[in-house]
């Protein structure tokens, strides 16, 4: 099953559900059925914290931020 990530057109909650085609995903706080499927091209195994962290570690080594966001690049 694939994994989409969707934004809520009417409260504007982000999230990711597993859809069958079968499916119709529905906002997971409001239950609306207006979403936008966001296109999101990281790769599942891209987001699991250990590769996260270890690419962070690398970037952090090398002095570039480009792995955070810029919330979290403001924190640093
Ligand atoms: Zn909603």
């Amino acid at each position: 099953m694939p994994l989409y990530s969707y934004r809520c057109k009417a409260c504007g909650h982000e999230f990711e559900t597993l859809v069958r085609a079968s499916d119709v995903p529905v906002c997971a706080s409001c239950n609306s059925q207006d979403l936008d499927k966001l296109v999101s091209l990281v790769a599942p195994e891209a987001k699991s914290k250990g590769i996260l962290a270890n690419t962070r570690a690398v970037a952090k080594k090398e002095g570039h931020f480009s792995n955070y966001s810029k919330a979290e690049r403001s924190k640093l």
